[in-house]
């Protein structure tokens, strides 16, 4: 009898039990499947042990007792080539149904197996060092096993792409080992040494695929984003709902390093070990904790709301979203995508924290449809400009216009700007949006009359996108040129943000453009946003009043003196001034009085198409363009 073997390898699958079962893990499906064969192959090395000591005892034991072990011996080496197709599987179809199918299909052939080994008759032979069984039971179980591991070659091989490559290759390698096995046990049938390979198989298994180690990250001790996606997933597949809470820290803040990091010791530290949750850190140091009871989760947002945003050191500030309800999407890709939104908005910005629910995803969704309605546009030529005549008090003709987007939709709808210029703003496409409406105006300068009827300029909003990009002199300048028209015949107009966060960039931006003879029109003064100040900064030719001052200084004697005062000062800086939002003929007599060089608003005209303009501009301009043709 020679057992050694089968005991070294027993105590080596007791160690691997040991350390799998002592380190904390989420038990995916695959992690389940892993144990299920790491449980088999320990009872399968037991059983071989058993039936070699019952087997040379075989006068001691009896008869009957000594084929029930054997039997039982053969079925656990069948359950373990099972457990290991049921492992190949639980990684290949990690969708629900599938799952059940094929474990159904594979445990139902796999009693077929246990019936017919116990029916099937066993025999032993002793060669006075070596015994083993023969006859037809061992057939059987040799039969099935090698049935259920070409099942398994099989399906590893057909979803070999899928899978990531090291799973591939070491389930291979499993794999081999086992047909190896067989082979061997075939022709040499003294040699037993199926407890050895099994056990080779699972130590290579556990080492490079289900080391628990390898689901946690070093330095905190959370788990890492290896089990976070695969976690998260598998709860979304199986319709366990979850409330998620994410903590994140702006690694670009001006707070001081040993700050952020005391910060995040101590959410670490709070996230460690409360029951019922599983944290997590991923890549980009983000850090996730998942709560199966939204009431829990409510708790510690609100710890954490007040402890590090509310009452905590203002320079520490992490971000925090919370999404209570895992059912408002239902895949992990649209729920990352959600907190990546989150974490760009505004809110987040001036909050620091977020909650992601119903109103957020359909808010969401709103600017997902209506950015994919810009770049429709963009692609498809439905981008177009109105223009709203502006009249000099002075001339008393439309000396110039304001150039307006608005887009077509794909049903011949008109969108007003205010639906997605600031969404094109947040995610960039505004360049390329303003580079088409600027073109459009050069292009309508460059082909059309208007010049010629008085037309000395168009107003071209700008967005502060536009005023902070390196290049959007040179672009402005080479448009212009392309169209060949001169810089006079532009102004554009620039509005005092809050979040303009390089000024640097737009004066040399507005320098290199006056250079080229473009004006500079200073928008929306008067609401919240501007200032005098500005107006001294900044090298603007024209200030203009926005539609709410015009109306506030009809309406209350404090906007009256407010705006006296203003166009005063502006009038004493030698700067033209716009009245935007004249609607009545009072309203347009009383900025006439007042010294106000130019006025825009429905008095005169709504934005105009382009040819609607042209009209207007053709007819209200004539006697302009007749006296100076006649010349
Ligand atoms: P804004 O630059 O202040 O433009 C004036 C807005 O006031 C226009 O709205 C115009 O139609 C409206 N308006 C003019 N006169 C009157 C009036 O008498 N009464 C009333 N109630 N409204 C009047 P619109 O065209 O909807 O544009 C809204 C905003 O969208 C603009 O405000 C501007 O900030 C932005 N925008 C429009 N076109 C562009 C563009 O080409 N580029 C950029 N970056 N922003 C644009
Ligand atoms: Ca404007
Ligand atoms: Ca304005």
């Amino acid at each position: 009898m020679n057992i050694a073997m089968q005991c070294c390898s027993l105590m080596v699958l007791i160690v691997i039990m040991y350390l799998y079962l002592s380190c904390k893990k989420v038990f995916l499906n695959s992690e389940f499947a892993f144990f299920n064969l790491l449980c088999s192959t320990v009872l399968c090395v037991f059983m071989d042990i058993i039936s070699i000591v019952m087997m040379s005892k075989y006068d001691y034991f009896g008869r009957g007792i000594v084929n029930g072990v054997a039997k039982f011996y053969l079925i656990t080496v069948v359950y373990v080539a099972v457990c290991c197709l049921m492992y190949i599987i639980s990684n290949v179809y990690d969708k629900g149904d599938k799952l059940k199918i094929s474990r159904l299909a594979v445990y139902g052939c796999f009693a077929i197996v246990c019936i017919g080994i116990c029916v099937a008759p066993i025999e032993f032979v002793s060669d006075g060092k070596v015994v083993y069984s023969k006859g037809l039971s061992l057939y059987v179980s040799y039969v099935f096993l090698c049935i259920f591991t070409l099942h398994s070659a099989a399906l590893l091989a057909k979803y070999s792409r899928v899978l990531n490559k090291d799973r591939v290759k070491v389930m291979s390698l499993w794999i081999i080992l086992w047909i190896a096995v067989c082979v061997v046990q075939a022709f040499y049938k003294k040699q037993l040494i199926v407890s050895f390979a099994i056990t080779l198989g699972m130590l290579v298994v556990y080492i490079r695929l289900e080391n628990p180690e390898s689901a946690l990250d070093r330095e905190t001790g959370l788990f890492n984003q290896n089990t976070f996606g695969p976690y998260v997933s598998q709860r979304f597949r199986n319709g366990e709902r979850f409330s998620l809470i994410m903590v994140t820290f702006d690694d670009f803040n001006k707070a001081p390093v040993s700050g952020t990091i005391r910060c995040k010791k101590e959410i670490i530290n709070l996230f460690k070990d409360i029951p019922n949750t599983f944290a997590f850190k991923t890549n980009e140091n983000d850090i996730y904790i998942l709560y199966k009871h939204s009431e829990e989760a409510e708790k510690m947002f609100e710890i954490l709301r007040r402890r590090f945003i509310l009452y905590g050191d203002k320079e520490f500030r992490p971000y925090i979203s919370y999404m209570p309800y895992s059912a408002i999407t239902d895949n992990i890709d649209d729920m990352l995508h959600m907190f990546r939104q989150a974490n760009r908005s505004n809110e987040m910005l001036e909050h620091h924290y977020i909650i992601i629910d119903k109103a957020f995803r359909d808010r969401m969704m709103e600017v997902q449809r209506i950015e994919k309605m810009v770049n429709d546009a963009i692609e498809n030529n439905r981008i177009e400009v109105y223009y709203q005549p502006i009249y000099s008090t002075e001339k008393h003709i439309f000396t110039s216009a304001e150039a307006l987007v608005r887009i077509r939709d794909d049903k011949g709808k008109i969108i007003p700007p205010a639906t997605f210029i600031e969404i094109a703003e947040l995610n960039g496409t505004i360049l390329k949006l303003g580079e088409i409406i600027f073109d459009n105006v050069c292009t309508f300068i460059e082909t059309s009359d208007v010049l010629q009827y008085g037309l000395e300029y168009i107003e071209v909003n700008l967005s502060v996108v536009q005023c902070e990009h390196e290049d959007l002199a040179k672009e402005f300048i080479e448009i212009m040129r392309k169209h060949n028209i001169s810089g006079e015949t532009i102004n554009l107009e620039i509005t005092e943000t809050a979040t303009l966060a390089s000024k640097k960039k737009l004066i040399a931006n507005m320098i290199a453009l006056r250079n080229y003879g473009v004006g500079f029109s200073l928008d929306d003064f008067g609401t919240g946003q501007s200032n005098l100040n500005y107006i001294v900064d900044m090298p603007v030719d024209i200030v203009k009043f926005d539609k709410e001052m015009t109306t506030a200084y009809f309406e209350s004697t404090k906007a009256k003196y407010v705006m006296d005062a203003a166009m005063h000062m502006i009038h004493g800086m030698k700067l033209d001034i716009v009245s935007e939002g004249v609607e009545t003929a009072e309203q347009l007599d009383t900025m006439e009085e007042l010294g106000i060089q130019y006025i825009q608003g429905y008095y005169f005209s709504k934005p105009l198409s382009q040819n609607e303009y042209l009209e207007f501009i053709h007819k209200n301009n004539k006697d302009y363009y007749e006296q100076h043709n006649k010349q």
